[in-house]
């Protein structure tokens, strides 16, 4: 999403953040487990059970979090409007399938939290976290998604540093060459051009 609506990797990391940092208020398992660890208690998962689809689960999150966010874009508005949708996506994705595992374990959405308690979403079809459809979702995503970083010429990857992405993508370009080549897709000409930021060989 971030790679085909921004023009800049700036952007377009503030706008994966946006997607994945709603599950920062879980990191309250890491005192939970430090604490059962150092006392030798059993460990409760108290801060986790307290916080996590809580203090980022709701609007009063959405807003915090993609305004931060703004501060460092470089198109502000264009990067709010989509922090703002990203995040709700992660929003949606969890009313629909992070359930556990038993048919009684739903997430609920409380939008308005911490601020308010109410309203407070749940989806009876809710499927398990770990069932075949994120399962499916996902494969499929990460394929779509390799397919846009071969077109593109940067992925997912430049989120851990451009470097990394940039030799990341020159690998997947030339697979691309190659599995395109025995499919009989590849180019008549010798040398196709290599794009204009990548350098590929
Ligand atoms: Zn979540």
């Amino acid at each position: 999403m971030a790679v085909a609506t921004t023009c800049n990797p700036r952007d377009r990391k503030l706008v994966t953040l946006a997607g994945v940092l709603p599950d920062a208020d879980a990191l309250g398992v890491v005192p939970d487990v430090i604490g059962a660890w150092i006392s030798g208690k059993e460990c409760t998962f108290h801060y986790y059970q307290q916080y996590h689809h809580v203090l980022l689960h709701g609007w009063p999150g959405a807003i915090a979090v993609s305004a931060i966010l703004t501060l460092f874009a470089r198109q502000r508005w264009q990067v709010l409007g989509l922090c703002l949708l990203a995040f709700h996506l992660h929003l949606l994705c969890d009313l629909v399938g992070s359930r556990g595992p038993t048919a009684g374990d739903l997430w609920p959405i409380c939008y308005s939290e911490p601020l308010f308690r109410h309203p407070i979403w749940f989806w009876k079809y809710q499927w398990r976290l770990d069932g075949w459809q994120n399962q499916l979702i996902f494969v499929t995503l990460f394929i779509a998604s390799l397919w846009v970083a071969v077109r593109k010429g940067f992925s997912f990857a430049e989120i851990l540093g451009s470097r990394l992405d940039e030799v990341f993508v020159k690998v997947l370009q030339k697979w691309g060459r190659q599995l395109g080549g025995r499919l009989g897709f590849s180019s008549t000409r010798k040398a196709p051009p290599a794009p204009e930021h990548s350098g590929v060989p």
